[in-house]
């Protein structure tokens, strides 16, 4: 028996009846041979790691732009936290750990430069030509733009990965894999972001106090009398605020499978079903620390100035771009016969990252830099 066929069968044996076993693929859409030592799962996860869109995620924005600091989330460590996040919830509930972790890598490889200034002021700039929504994107990069292998374009992925990673015009769940990857997202950046948005001096410490979840892991500390200066109070906070988070979603999770009876994963059919959830106590206090982040951080006025600042730059760029197609690159021209030149351009502007669109700004519009 080859190794993958042995790790299949550890499948069958280890993971739950709803969980999504690689045998069971619904296969790809490039008849490819299977591989002697990985499972489908497992080597869509390293095609994703080993695409240029993933390396770009080290140089793009999660909420401060790289420049800013050396130790802020970018989108590939954020990317990297939640993957862990997600596997972890993944492990726990016996589902199927690789297909968490393949979807879990490359949800935000749709992203533009410049965190959310991409996604809003491409969108409008695409209106009328298709439009321009990351999660389309995404599956846009996987499916055509990456360009590794002879024989078929983008990374022909498995289905249930590509399934996972199309958010909208879902018909029924795809898998509580998938599901589970949506909730680790805002785990992950709710936690990292009041982290991110402290060390930056945009939020006081003193205001959030206002969050339950931070009064409630403040008062843990106090009482078990932890040792450590505020610094370490404050990522103990964050770390317990985490955890609670993860804990409470697959305590909640696995009610919720026994409630709805949840035995295969062609259970999942009607898309208001809701299995991977928090609690509902605990679902308020969630919102609690969105509403705060939006409010406090990320429409903080430095975080709004670097959102605008990013948003002119693309702009710009687009313009420049559609003005004079002769100032794309080659390989960017090219396929402007084959998507037209709007979708191109869209698709040159989305993959940059920060660095790179900061750079080609300069390069096109200050005098005395190198074209
Ligand atoms: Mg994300």
């Amino acid at each position: 028996m080859v190794i993958r066929e042995a790790l299949e069968d550890h499948e069958r044996q280890w993971l739950a009846s709803y969980a999504m076993k690689s045998a069971d693929s619904k296969g790809r859409v490039y008849l490819e041979k299977e591989h002697d030592f990985r499972t489908a799962f497992q080597r869509d996860r390293d095609r994703i790691i080993h695409s240029t869109a993933f390396r770009r995620l080290e140089y793009k924005t999660q909420v401060f732009v790289n420049h800013e600091g050396d130790h802020y989330r970018t989108r590939l460590t954020h990317t990297l936290e939640m993957n862990q996040i997600a596997r972890t919830i993944g492990r726990a509930l016996r589902l199927n750990e690789d297909l968490v972790e393949a979807i879990a890598l490359a949800h935000d490889l749709g992203h533009g430069p410049f965190g959310h200034a991409g996604q809003e002021v491409l969108s409008k700039l695409m209106e009328g030509h298709g439009g321009f929504e990351h999660n389309r994107q995404c599956l846009r990069i996987v499916e055509q733009l990456e360009e590794s292998y002879s024989a078929f374009p983008g990374l022909n992925l498995t289905f249930e990965v590509r399934e996972g990673l199309r958010k909208h015009a879902r018909k029924r769940l795809p898998s509580l894999e998938a599901e589970i990857v949506d909730l680790a997202d805002s785990i992950a950046y709710n936690g990292h972001d009041l982290d991110d948005g402290l060390r930056a001096g945009l939020l006081e410490i003193k205001s959030l106090e206002k969050i339950k979840l931070w009064r409630e892991a403040y008062r843990y500390i106090s009482e078990k009398s932890l040792p450590g200066d505020e610094t370490i109070k404050r990522k103990t906070a964050i770390r317990l605020i985490i955890n609670r988070m993860a804990n409470d979603l697959i305590y909640q999770t696995m009610k919720n499978i026994k409630k709805y009876r949840i035995q295969k994963p062609s259970d999942l059919v009607k898309p208001r079903m809701k299995i991977v959830g928090f609690s509902r106590d605990l679902e308020k206090k969630v919102d609690e620390i969105k509403d705060f982040l939006m409010r406090h951080l990320y429409l903080h006025h430095r975080v709004v100035r670097m959102t605008e600042k990013g948003k002119r730059f693309i702009h710009e760029l687009f313009r420049l771009y559609v003005a004079r197609p002769e100032q794309l690159p080659p390989h960017v021209r090219q396929r402007t016969k084959m998507d037209g030149l709007y979708r191109s351009v869209c698709d040159y502007i989305a993959g940059m990252t920060d660095r790179f669109a900061l750079d080609e700004y300069n390069k096109l519009f200050s005098p005395f830099e190198r074209v």
